[in-house]
């Protein structure tokens, strides 16, 4: 089988699915590969309510909204956080990412199932790559290609460009009864934290770390502290990626969005947001044909953001003191809601940013 694309993207998680939404939106014709169009990622699912607004999506693929944060720092009290407005809006990642697929469907990219292996050669300007589509070798011609196969991305794999650095999770969903989302810190999750994301039926309950062999051994203390079972099916392992600065393309043919671009930020961990938002600035930059324009785009966009949150993670993510030490910042009423904002409503970024900056300097010099 031959098939050919202006632009092809790898991928059609919330990164792909995005960008082939605004490409096609634009007029370009636009192929959408994705491996596995029933699969489900694991994942938390919590998107901030500004991002539903600024992407245009539909409230009703929200299963629960959530307007409250519980924090367990490592050694002292527990502490809430109630939202003055917005919410954290829980999705179905399988159901999530269908729609993200048939909206850009609607604007008329093509999806197809289909897994990426290998490039072939590029002529006049025109990439070739092969993929497994029902099975078969076919080859696919296309003059861009949006690499948004996630972090364990097998485009950057075939290019050469190694392994991203990345946060390792293991986590399962059972049924709890909670109205918040739980952030739980301390030497269970060194450098990352246990979660528990409650959705309409079971939560999303894990924990996040640097080391894989210790979180299997930790899986089992962090279900038993939080007074649940531990099941002995569907307890699912991923990695999250590492955000450090790199660039954001391979040539001129090639980039990069997403989880595959290790845009995850920093200390939170939100992904979901960033890979639409990435997927768009890459698809507006091919629209133009400005490939250069997509890096540029971004770095403009969020890279103080990224730059501020990777500071603090690694200041302060390595010990109980440090942790303890930047948690106690967000008791304060004042904090609290400067950090909310930056979180739910990422479209006055700047302002926010800057806002919530100088608040945390009074307690934190860095
Ligand atoms: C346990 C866990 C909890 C998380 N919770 C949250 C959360 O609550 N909120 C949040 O914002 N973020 C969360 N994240 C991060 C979030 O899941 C990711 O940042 C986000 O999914 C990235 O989107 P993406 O499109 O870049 O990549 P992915 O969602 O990984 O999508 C990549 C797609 O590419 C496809 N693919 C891979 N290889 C190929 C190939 N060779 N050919 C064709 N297709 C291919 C995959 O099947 C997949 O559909 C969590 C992550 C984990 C692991």
């Amino acid at each position: 089988m031959r098939l050919e694309a202006r632009v092809l993207i790898i991928g059609g998680g919330p990164a792909g699915a995005t960008a082939g939404r605004v490409l096609a939106a634009s007029g370009v014709d636009t192929l959408i590969l994705e491996r596995d169009l029933a699969g489900a990622k694991p994942c938390g699912g919590g998107i901030p309510s500004g991002a539903f607004t600024e992407l245009d999506l539909p409230q009703s693929i929200i299963r629960r909204k959530i307007t409250r944060l519980r924090v367990f720092p490592p050694k002292s009290a527990p502490f809430q956080i109630d939202f003055p407005s917005g919410f954290i809006g829980i999705v179905d990642r399988k159901h999530f990412d269908a729609v993200l697929r048939d909206m850009a469907r609607a604007e008329g990219a093509a999806v197809m199932q289909g897994q990426f292996s290998k490039f072939l050669h590029k002529d006049k300007g025109i990439m070739k790559v092969e993929a497994l589509i029902g099975g078969q070798p076919a080859q696919v011609s296309a003059e861009y290609i949006i690499a948004a196969d996630g972090v364990n991305s097998r485009v950057r794999a075939m290019l050469g460009l190694g392994r991203l650095a990345a946060v390792h999770t293991l986590g399962a969903r059972v049924p709890v009864e909670t109205d918040a989302c739980e952030f739980h810190f301390g030497a269970l999750a060194r450098n990352g934290y246990g979660w528990v994301f409650p959705s309409a039926g079971k939560a999303s309950v894990g924990l996040g770390g640097m080391d894989p062999a210790s979180l299997k051994a930790s899986l089992g203390r962090f279900f038993a502290l939080r007074g649940l079972e531990l099941p002995d099916s569907g307890v699912r392992g991923y990695r999250i990626p590492l955000w450090e600065p790199m660039p954001l393309a391979s040539g001129k043919k090639v980039l990069f969005a997403g989880d595959s671009a290790g845009m995850v930020m920093p200390f939170t961990f939100e992904g979901i947001y960033y890979a639409m938002r990435s997927g768009a600035l890459a698809a507006e930059a091919l629209a133009e044909g400005r490939p250069a324009l997509y890096g540029k785009l971004w770095k403009k966009r969020f890279h103080l953001r990224f730059l501020l949150m990777k500071t603090l993670w690694s200041a302060f993510m390595k010990d109980d003191a440090g942790t303890e030490r930047l948690l106690g910042v967000f008791r304060d009423a004042r904090i609290q809601q400067k950090g909310i904002r930056l979180w739910l409503d990422k479209s006055h970024a700047r302002g926010s940013l800057s806002s919530f900056v100088s608040a945390l300097r009074k307690y934190i010099l860095f």
